[in-house]
């Protein structure tokens, strides 16, 4: 076939370990929802891209210094990320929760935060909330850049709670890192990919025309249904 060697190769920035969005799988490879989806979106409008797995917060700084040309990272479409961001049309709704290691029995609550020590990954939706109600309950922030270094956290007890993302808390409850939820999800931003704002609007462009195909001929769908299952 012959590729033209000037052909655009788009630098695409993502989390390292996000699962069911991004994860290695046994081999090594980036798997998940947003890995899939974007390669079915690229192979539908025939662009080509380099993943590079930098972590949720890396990879938005990446895009800042036009270091990548987008990031898909369960990026959550939110007012504030607007004013710097394009985003394309949202592709899974989500929310943010609170877990406690699966043998707490005493964090039930926000109000049993109180001069306790919460663990948040650094830039997320689920750090803003926390942030947002840290001084009403009394609790003290500990950032990290990686979800798993977040639960590990919390299950060796030095933070008593972390808040992610509920559908990859729930995924990965069902994959035993031992933690488990004790609210209810606080209403969050569907994702969707990101480019920055004024930039890259062709691409942009490609990933919705993309996206509408895939859900058209049903491999969005099947891509959805091979990471997560239906309740
Ligand atoms: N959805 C969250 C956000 O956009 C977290 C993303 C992530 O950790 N990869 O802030």
């Amino acid at each position: 076939s012959g590729s033209n060697s000037d052909e655009k190769v788009y630098q695409i920035a993502t989390d390292t370990t996000f699962a069911p969005f991004e994860f290695q799988n046994k081999d090594g490879d980036y798997v998940g929802v947003d890995i899939e989806l974007l390669a079915a979106i690229a192979e539908d409008q025939g662009f080509k891209y380099e993943l590079q797995p930098l972590g949720f917060n890396a990879a938005v700084a990446a895009l800042e210094s036009n270091q990548a040309d987008g990031v898909i990272a369960g990026m959550s479409i939110t007012d504030d990320r607007k004013l710097k961001y394009d985003f394309s049309a949202a592709y899974y709704d989500s929310g943010v929760v609170m877990a406690v290691s699966a043998s707490n029995d005493t964090i039930k609550s926000y109000e049993d935060l109180r001069g306790q020590k919460v663990a948040v990954k650094t830039g997320t939706e689920g750090a803003s909330f926390a942030e947002s109600i840290k001084d009403t309950y009394g609790f003290e922030l500990v950032y990290f850049d990686e979800s798993p270094f977040m639960y590990e956290d919390v299950k060796t007890g030095n933070t008593v709670a972390c808040f992610e993302d509920y559908p990859v808390m729930g995924y990965g409850i069902t994959q035993g890192n031992g933690l488990k939820m004790v609210t209810e999800m606080e209403k969050g931003s569907s994702y969707g990919f990101a480019v920055l704002k004024g930039k890259n609007a062709e691409l942009l462009e490609k990933f919705d025309a993309g996206l509408e195909n895939i859900k058209e001929s049903g491999k969005y769908q099947e891509i959805i249904d091979k990471y997560i299952s239906a309740e």
